[in-house]
Parts: structure tokens; sequence; C-alpha cells
């Protein structure tokens, strides 16, 4: 059983939703359902990179963490692409008997058992302004295969007014799960900077809604890497 991996960098710092600011290794895979309008992974989604993805063993994966981490056990962040398309239940597996934590992000789109091992899956389900729908049945499974050892949170990013209705419908989904918001970015050329400007007024323009709204139930966080680095990869 092999990963296709796209990146294994760090340590870093996990830039967004329930783990904001936590430091951790990203092991990200190739492939992904959705063809997302504003994707940002690009480079793990297109079939046209899958060249570049290179076959690799839980025990080669697991390998790369440690010596990047230089042995002392932290959060394992699993990206992709949608890492759900890839079974990870051997590096969890591996990586738990030596003390580090996985945490994974998905858009909600296939369950799989190993969802159960997890310490934290964020579910991102994709609003409208990403061209994608969202099937609330997988999204369920998903929830359902986490079960009640993992902490599961949702990530919405929002982009516009159609974004933050929907979010909030979203929400009501699923009210007792906490809620993180998070601005859409435009600007996810990796050989562009970034306009900060634009970022900050995307990030007051969503505030602004949230307490229009009186909606007090979701957290509003930027993209902290994006802040720090812009688009560049592998941070
Ligand atoms: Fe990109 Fe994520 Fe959408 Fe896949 S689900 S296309 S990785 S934004």
């Amino acid at each position: 059983m092999t990963l296709r991996v796209v990146e294994i960098f760090g340590p870093t710092i996990q830039g967004e939703g329930a783990l904001i600011g936590e430091p951790t290794v990203f092991v990200r895979t190739g492939g992904c359902d959705y063809r997302c309008s504003w994707c940002d992974s690009l480079h793990a989604v297109n079939s046209a990179n899958r060249h570049d993805w290179k076959p690799m063993s839980a025990e080669a994966v697991m390998e790369d963490i440690k010596r990047l981490s230089g042995n002392r056990p932290l959060t394992v962040s699993l990206s992709g692409g949608n890492p759900a398309i890839h079974d990870f239940a051997p590096l969890i597996a591996l990586g738990k008997s030596q003390g580090y934590r996985f945490a994974c992000e998905t858009q909600g789109s296939i369950a799989k058992p190993w969802f159960a091992e997890l310490d934290t899956l964020v579910l991102s389900p994709k609003p409208p302004s990403s061209g994608e729908t969202v099937d609330w049945d997988a999204f369920e499974q998903c929830l359902y295969a986490a079960g009640t050892t993992a902490d599961v949170a949702i990530k919405i990013v929002i982009f516009d007014d159609e974004d933050f209705l929907w979010a909030q419908k979203a929400h009501a989904r699923f009210p007792d799960l906490p809620l993180y918001l998070q601005p859409g970015n435009p600007m996810v050329d990796p050989e562009k900077p970034v306009d900060l400007t634009e970022t900050t007024s995307r990030l007051e323009w969503l505030i602004d809604k949230v307490v229009a709204a009186s909606w007090f139930a979701p957290r509003v966080l930027p993209q902290l890497h994006v802040l720090v680095w812009g688009n560049k990869r592998g941070v």
C-alpha cells in the first residue's frame, strides 16, 4: 500500500482552521475528486502533475516525518488534494505508536474508517463560489466514520454574500460542531505576491458580516500562513 505524496514539509504552523498556530508537519497527497474554482493546491489536484507525486510507503513517510521533527512527536497534518482518497490507516497506526498525533482536513465527500483514528478531523464543505455541490449524505458519512474519538470541526471559506448565507444554512445542519469561517483568497498563484491590503479587507468584510448578522457561533480566522508567507509553498 503506497501513498502518492506531493510534499512532506515542516515543522511549520497550521495556518488555518481548528488547529491554527499549532506546530505541525504536513503530508500532502495527490488527487482530488473536486475542482474548486479557487483551489490553492492545484499542484496536488491536477492529474497533469501526477508524475511528480512520489509513491511512498507508510514507513518511508514516517521516516521523513521523524527526520523533519527531530524524532520529537507533534501533530501531523494530512492534506491534499483530498487526503480521503488515500488509505492513511498504516501511517496513523505507525505514527501514533511513536507518540505522534494526526489531523486531517477534507471536504467531506469520501468517508474513510481511519477517520476514527484521527485526533482532529476538519471537514471543509465547499460553498457555491467553488463551483462544486456538496453531497450532504456523504458528508454525514464522514461524521459517522469519525465517531466520537476524533475532535471534529467544520471550516468554510467565504468569498461572497451567497457563500455567507450558504454557510449559515450549513451550520444549521450541524449546530453542535465548532465552526470556523475563513475569507476566500483569490490570489492563489504561488509565483505572485499576495496583496495583504486585500487580504485584510476581506477578513474585515467577513467579520463585519458575522457581527451584522448577530451570528455568534463561528470563529472568524485568517489564513495565518498567507499573512506571513503569501502563497509560497512548503512553509
Ligand atoms: Fe482544491 Fe480542496 Fe477543492 Fe480539492 S477540495 S479542488 S484540494 S480546494
